[in-house]
């Protein structure tokens, strides 16, 4: 007997309505490969309606008071307080993000993004006089919002809400692995009472429905959180419609310790970070960076960290550790550890074997890998699991080299006896963020990437201001 629902509908033009292109995607729950659900694969027919609605409601929108839209923004953020316990549990059942994770993380976070977009409307200064002009901030547009499946709703929030407060109506389509999350968001939406068309939502395919949003000629915006490849692609597509491009992408970030700081606290962080969302985090610290005379000392602290992580079922709340998203990113993640081994890292800690004690669910060991070279295909690439390479450096010359020698500039720690010396050190990394000394993550804090880790940024003020476009009067 078939228990699992199956949706037919996407949010368009203020209502649920039927698809109007065939297809479905099936909806797994990756700790059990149960199946959770159906939603519509869109195409061109969903993708052109809802676009068609954004357009239509976007003069109006984008003409509402701070006052107005403020107003429908708390309504939000007060239905996104009280879905928490729903939010948990759909990304725990299509994500399988441990559930203590998933609370604080995957619904407490966009809570707090949602939160800060109230501030910071109430503060943005969207008129300016700068010498004999006065300079308007108004929306920049239709807004295409194309999103992954590692923070579900994290990433829609982040895109959405300054959209929404920037005055710029929004399509959504949100990754395939977990729409079900999206779709509560829709709801969310719906029930504060937006205008129609001010919000949409297309479920569908990457290739099909994301390629045809990103090309679409009545979108203006592109927003893109995903791989560097399809980013790339994304913004290619974009380019010759010369729409505006934001593009949040891979990272391959390095945590640096540098003598003097405490050790013990940085390492344990490191694993922490790695292995938070089976390590399915853009901005990871997937890179540690010990100086080589306290080298073999780390690589014990990180083992008996790691050993703590023990996979299972992430509805227990005693789990720190679910499986990964899908068998692709399974597959992904072994073959990383095959390369690891066939180049000549050392397995301190898991490895590529799988796990027999849980034969269903797309688990993988969580791993730390020691005598990393910068050269090796792990210390270069974006893995999307929870493995953590230990490299040594001689110098601080070195740890910069090869802290910045990778393609990417996302993310990064360093650790320092004091806050100058970590911060000196900082400001010799080519990354979008850097935490020191453990700083916590600031959600007002413009986050975002250098190289190929993306364009623009999100959060805050920097992420506000994405969706702004300005006119100067002058008098
Ligand atoms: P992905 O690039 O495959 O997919 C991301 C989104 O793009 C999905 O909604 C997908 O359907 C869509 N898409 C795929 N092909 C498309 C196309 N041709 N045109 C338009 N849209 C298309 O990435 P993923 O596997 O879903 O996510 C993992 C990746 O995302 C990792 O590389 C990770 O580092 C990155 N990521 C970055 C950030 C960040 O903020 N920098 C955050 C989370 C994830």
């Amino acid at each position: 007997m078939q228990e699992y629902a199956e949706y037919g509908d996407q949010y368009i033009d203020g209502a649920w309505r039927p698809s109007g292109d065939s297809g479905s995607i099936t909806v797994l729950n990756p700790a059990t490969e149960q199946v959770l659900a159906t939603v519509p694969a869109g195409g061109a027919a969903d993708v052109d309606a809802a676009v068609a609605a954004a357009r239509r409601a976007a003069r109006g929108w984008g003409a509402t008071t701070r006052e107005e839209r403020t107003a429908l923004l708390t309504r939000l953020r007060d239905g996104l307080a009280a879905a928490q316990r729903e939010i948990t549990s759909t990304v725990v059942a299509e994500l399988g993000a441990p559930v203590g994770f998933a609370g604080a993380v995957h619904a407490g976070l966009p809570l707090a993004v949602a939160t800060s977009y109230l501030t910071l409307l109430a503060e943005h200064p969207f008129e300016e006089r700068i010498g004999n002009s006065v300079v308007l901030a108004e929306p920049a547009g239709v807004v295409a919002a194309i999103t992954p499946w590692n923070y579900p709703l994290h990433q829609i929030v982040a895109k959405v809400l300054p959209a929404l407060a920037a005055g710029c109506p929004v399509v959504l389509k949100p990754a395939e692995d977990t729409p079900l999350v999206a779709r509560l968001f829709a709801r969310l939406v719906h029930e504060a009472g937006f205008p129609a068309g001010v919000f949409n939502l297309v479920t569908g395919t990457g290739a099909v429905a994301g390629a045809a949003l990103a090309a679409h000629p009545e979108v203006d915006v592109v927003s893109f959180t995903g791989s560097t490849a399809v980013g790339r692609q994304v913004a290619e597509t974009a380019g010759r419609g010369l729409k505006r491009v934001a593009l949040e992408l891979g990272g391959k970030s390095a945590n640096v310790v540098l003598p003097g700081a405490d050790l013990a606290r940085a390492v344990n962080v490191n694993v922490a970070n790695v292995f938070a969302n089976s390590g399915q985090t853009c901005s990871a610290w997937t890179r540690l960076l010990v100086h080589r005379d306290q080298y073999e000392e780390a690589v014990a602290i990180a083992a008996k960290a790691a050993e703590k992580y023990v996979p299972g079922d992430p509805t227990d709340p005693q789990t720190r550790i679910g499986p990964l998203v899908n068998a692709k990113q399974l597959d992904r993640v072994r073959g990383y550890l095959d390369s690891a081994l066939a180049e000549g890292a050392r397995v301190v800690v898991g490895g590529p074997e799988p796990l027999p004690e849980l034969p269903a669910g797309f688990y993988v060991r969580p791993t730390v890998l020691a005598d990393v070279t910068p050269e090796m295909t792990v210390a270069q690439e974006e893995i999307f699991g929870p493995v953590l390479s230990i490299l040594p450096y001689r110098d601080e010359d070195h740890a910069a080299e090869i802290a910045n020698g990778t393609v990417y500039g996302l993310a990064g720690g360093v650790w320092a006896a004091d806050i100058d010396t970590a911060a000196a050190f900082a400001r010799r990394l080519d990354t979008g963020q850097v935490d020191l000394n453990g700083g916590r993550f600031n959600p007002l804090a413009p986050f975002g990437g250098y190289k190929s880790s993306g364009l623009g940024r999100e959060l805050g003020r920097h992420g506000l201001e994405e969706f702004l476009q300005y006119k100067s009067l002058q008098y």
